[in-house]
């Protein structure tokens, strides 16, 4: 045999190569394939629910309060602030302590209130844009009414005609006197709370502790705070409550001033130190979620809310709010949905009536307190304002005649 010349032997050897090459190519290409799914990550067995988002419902008024001129950046705020958002890592936290002043501006009670008229967004606000998150019935919210004998006739006789005969079996009354006769006609669940019928900040806390106890006492879900001249929109309530969940620290209402309250609490060394914190106003109505109210009990239950109202000499709703906000530090949820007697209802947009969560009718000093409405009776027909119908069925919304907030006191 010749041997093969030099060129076909490094043909050969060429090919040879090539061939080992290629199956070797192969072989990784197919150790590749069955390594893919080894190298994907691992499938989640089941969907992780996703965290529940903090729903403000006055995004856009909070904003437009975020940008009050006197913010503040002092160290003890910053601090305040850090502490918040390490609590619940929310950036609307921060915003909220933004608000709190530094300068050493001092409020009166007296001087409750933020004039919607100023703020046009305030006016209009609705429930759109609120999903519903708790599966919650109305007879889960127990609503507490404040009120005294000398309104039994002139304010209670028509919230029971009107809303409160919708939502019976969870309102109760709170007053400083027995009204059998009342209760055995409307069937109104009155409490004689003994508190004094005095119109002093002793006298309402008196009657708020009272609220307070027996709401942990119900059991129920929610506890909302009324006054007599308030009007409840309870499908609203509902729709408001169910955009949160109750097991969550929840305080919602309308802050009564653009600023927080600042007052002297007195500490345990007898002194004196400045505590600065926001407030639902009562007169327009506030809800706690009974998460929330639980937590409060040390400084709530059995008679403690009015020595805590002592420390900071203030009233029950400015209590709530310093025993949430300061105390607790959960900070309140600023809503517009709720109006007092200070407000002109009649800058109210008549489409967004219904949407509201609590009216309230004027006194002497605003008389003519009253919402218009689609389809709703015009004043000669109802002139009294006490024909306030009861709660619509159904698709009759509407006709739901809220006009009796021209109630005169
Ligand atoms: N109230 C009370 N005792 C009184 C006077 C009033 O408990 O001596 C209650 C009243 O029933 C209402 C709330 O306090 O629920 C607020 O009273 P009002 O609307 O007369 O005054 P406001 O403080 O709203 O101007
Ligand atoms: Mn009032």
């Amino acid at each position: 045999m010749h041997p093969l010349p030099q060129t076909a032997r490094m043909h050969i050897a060429s090919v040879v190569v090539s061939k080992v090459g290629f199956l070797f190519s192969l072989v990784f290409c197919g150790l590749l394939l069955l390594l893919i799914p080894a190298l994907q990550p691992t499938a989640r067995q089941v969907d992780l629910p996703l965290p529940r988002p903090q729903i403000r419902t006055s995004g856009s008024n909070f904003q437009q309060l975020s940008e009050h001129p006197t913010m503040s950046d002092s160290a003890e705020d910053m601090h305040r602030a850090e502490r918040l958002n390490k609590r619940s890592g929310s950036m609307n936290d921060a915003l909220d302590i933004q608000l709190f002043e530094s300068n050493d501006y001092r409020v009166t009670y007296s001087e409750k209130y933020i004039d919607p008229d100023s703020n046009s967004e305030v006016q209009g606000q609705t429930l759109a844009g609120l999903g519903a998150r708790d599966l919650l019935e109305l007879r889960d919210i127990f609503i507490a009414v404040k009120t005294t004998r000398k309104y039994h006739k002139s304010r209670l006789e028509l919230l029971i005609q009107t809303w409160i005969s919708q939502a019976k079996e969870q309102t109760y009354l709170f007053s400083d006197g027995d009204d059998i006769e009342l209760q055995r006609r409307t069937g109104a669940n009155i409490v004689n709370t003994n508190c004094s019928a005095a119109h002093t900040r002793q006298a309402l806390c008196c009657k708020m502790s009272v609220e307070y106890d027996k709401f942990i006492e119900s059991q129920k879900k929610w506890f909302c705070h009324v006054d007599d001249d308030n009007y409840v929109i309870l499908p609203s309530l509902l729709q408001l409550l169910s955009s949160y969940h109750h097991s969550q620290d929840v305080y919602l209402g309308r802050p009564s001033l653009d600023h927080p309250i600042e007052a002297a609490e007195r500490v345990k060394s007898n002194g004196l130190a400045s505590v600065k914190f926001w407030f639902a106003t009562g007169g327009a109505g506030f809800c706690i979620s009974r998460g929330l109210a639980l937590k409060m009990s040390p400084w709530a239950s059995l008679g403690n809310f009015i020595s805590t109202a002592e420390k900071i000499r203030l009233p029950d709703d400015c209590t709530v709010g310093y025993i949430i906000e300061a105390l607790l530090e959960v900070t309140l949820i600023h809503t517009y949905l709720f109006h007092s007697h200070l407000e002109n209802l009649q800058k109210l947009p008549t489409d967004n009536v219904l949407e509201q969560v609590t009216l309230s009718y004027g006194g002497y000093e605003n008389r003519r307190n009253v919402v218009s409405i689609v389809g709703g009776f015009s004043l000669a027909e109802d002139p009294t304002r006490d024909r306030g119908t009861a709660l619509p069925e159904e698709g009759k919304a509407v006709q739901h005649n809220l006009l009796f907030v021209l109630k005169a006191c």
